[in-house]
C-alpha cells in the first residue's frame, strides 16, 4: 500500500455505487466514502486506506491486489470485486440455461486463478434431474456441483464458502438472492440496509456489495453481483487463454507452431485433442471466440 498518513483508517470497501464507496472500517464502522484522485479504480473487495472529510471519508488509497475480477468488451469494463479465491454460479432447472455464460465464468475464475464452483438450486422442483444430468461434463471437468434448495436452506453451500472471497454470478432468476438471504444472519443484512439507505440518497443503482459471513469463519465473505446476460472477457490475455480451459493443458505446448492458435493449423495437438474426443467441440469453439474478443480489443488499443 502507498504509505498511509498517520490520520489515515484502512477497511473494506462493502459496496460501490458509481464513484461512492461504503467502506466498513477495521473497527466495524462504516463510513461512505469518495474518492480522491481519479486515477484510482476501486472494488469491493479492496483494501483501502481513507481520510475523514465533513460529510464521510475519502479513500486515498489501494493496497495491492491478488486479483481483480472484472468483464469487458472492447469499450468499457465493469469491475465485480478484487482479492477473490472463488467463483460461485448459481444455476437452476426452471429458466433456460445458458451454458457459453458458465463457461465464460469458468474461464474467468482460471484466469484469475481462481476455484470455481456451481449452486444448482431448486432440488425441489422435478426438472432437477434434467439440470443434472446438463450439468455432469462441468463435473468431468474437476469442478464442483453444490446441490441445494436455497428456499428451504442455505447451508449445504456454508462448507464450499468458508474462508473465501467469492464472487456469486447467475442469471436472474436462479436464485442468487434467496441462497444469500438463506446464509446472511441478521447483523449482515442489516448491513445492507445501511447500504441501501446510501444508495436511496445517492439515486444510483447498486453494482456490487459484499457481505461477510462471520458465521463461516473470520475473513469469509460473498460478493453479490447483478444478474447478467453477457460476460465478456476481452481484457484476458491472448497468449493465457488456452490455458484457463483445464482439459486443454496437457496438450499445450504440443503443437507444432509455437504460436499456434489451435485452428487450422496443420499440427495442433489441441484439435487433435477434439477429434479424439478428449476435449469438447464447444470449449474449442468458446477458445477461439474469446482469442477473437481479446485480440479486437487489443487492435482497439484495450
Ligand atoms: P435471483 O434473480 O437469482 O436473485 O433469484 P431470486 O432469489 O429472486 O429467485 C428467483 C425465484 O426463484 C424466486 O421466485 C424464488 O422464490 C425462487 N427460488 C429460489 N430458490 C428456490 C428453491 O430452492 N426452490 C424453488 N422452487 N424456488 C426457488
Ligand atoms: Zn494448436
Amino acid at each position: 500500500m502507498t504509505p498511509p498518513g498517520a490520520e489515515t483508517e484502512s477497511g473494506l470497501v462493502i459496496a460501490t455505487y458509481r464513484r461512492h464507496y461504503d467502506v466498513a472500517l477495521d473497527g466495524g464502522e462504516h463510513v461512505a466514502c469518495v474518492l480522491k484522485g481519479r486515477s484510482l479504480q476501486i472494488a469491493v473487495g479492496d483494501r483501502v486506506a481513507i481520510r475523514r472529510t465533513a460529510d464521510g471519508g475519502a479513500i486515498e488509497a489501494v493496497s495491492a491486489r491478488t486479483n481483480l475480477i472484472y468483464r469487458s468488451d472492447a469499450f468499457k469494463e465493469k469491475l465485480l470485486a478484487a482479492n477473490v479465491t472463488q467463483i460461485a454460479g448459481v444455476v437452476a432447472p426452471d429458466l433456460s440455461l445458458d451454458e457459453e455464460l458458465i463457461n465464460r465464468w469458468m474461464i474467468a475464475a482460471e484466469a484469475a486463478d481462481c476455484r470455481f464452483l456451481l449452486f444448482a438450486n431448486k432440488t425441489d422442483l422435478p426438472e432437477f434431474a434434467e439440470l443434472r444430468r446438463r450439468l455432469a461434463p462441468y463435473a468431468a471437468l474437476g469442478y464442483a456441483i453444490v446441490e441445494l434448495s436455497a428456499k428451504r436452506e442455505g447451508t449445504p453451500a456454508l462448507p464450499w464458502l468458508a474462508d473465501h472471497h467469492t464472487v456469486l454470478v447467475g442469471q436472474s432468476g436462479m436464485g442468487k438472492s434467496t441462497l444469500i438471504n438463506a446464509l446472511l444472519p441478521d447483523a449482515a443484512v442489516r448491513t445492507t440496509e445501511i447500504s441501501n439507505a446510501l444508495q436511496a440518497g445517492r439515486h444510483t443503482t447498486t453494482s456490487t456489495t459484499l457481505y461477510p459471513l462471520p458465521g463461516a469463519g473470520r475473513d469469509t465473505w460473498i460478493v453479490d453481483s447483478p444478474g447478467m446476460k453477457a460476460f465478456g472477457l476481452a481484457h484476458l490475455e491472448p497468449s493465457r487463454i488456452a490455458e484457463a480451459f483445464v482439459e486443454m493443458r496437457p496438450f499445450l505446448g504440443h503443437c507444432r507452431f509455437r504460436d499456434c492458435r489451435h485452428d487450422e493449423e496443420p499440427g495442433c495437438a489441441v484439435t487433435a485433442a477434439v477429434v479424439a474426443g478428449r476435449v469438447a467441440p464447444h470449449r474449442l469453439a468458446l477458445l477461439h471466440s474469446l482469442l477473437a474478443e481479446a485480440t479486437y480489443a487489443r487492435a482497439k488499443g484495450r
